[in-house]
């Protein structure tokens, strides 16, 4: 089920490079490579979870504080601690489609960088 493949993946085992916010034992966030607004960082476990059903039916309980921590400080560290998004796909077309099948949650702040139609 879960594609060892998927480009988070390769984040993760440091195959291709990412530009880190911040990480702890079971999650790391990082600046989305096409953001949508100023601030616009992805957070993710790094265990093999596809999407957030699977998160939170799967992962232990210390996986998922490490991952809100992680959240907790990325917000912080980008003055996101209110006034922001938060936003996790799983969706097929025609909705949000997930399109990195390793689950992410998307933060987005700061100034708009695409028309509302296009996000
Ligand atoms: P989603 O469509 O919800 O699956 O979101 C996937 C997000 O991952 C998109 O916002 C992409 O811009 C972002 N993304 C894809 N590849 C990379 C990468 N190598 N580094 C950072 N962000 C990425």
């Amino acid at each position: 089920m879960y594609d060892p493949n998927n480009i988070f993946a390769k984040i993760l085992r440091n195959e291709i490079p990412s530009r880190k916010i911040f990480e702890n034992k079971y999650a790391l966030s990082f600046w989305d490579i096409r953001p949508v607004s100023t601030k616009h960082a992805l957070v993710i476990p790094k265990g093999e979870y596809v999407e957030l059903y699977d998160f939170v039916s799967n992962a232990t309980g210390m996986e998922q504080r490490g991952f809100w921590e992680v959240f907790r400080e990325t917000a912080k560290m980008l003055g996101l601690t209110e006034n922001f998004n938060t936003l996790t796909n799983s969706m097929k077309p025609p909705f949000f489609v997930q399109s990195v099948p390793h689950f992410h949650l998307h933060v987005i702040g700061g100034e708009r960088l695409v028309s509302p139609a296009e996000w």
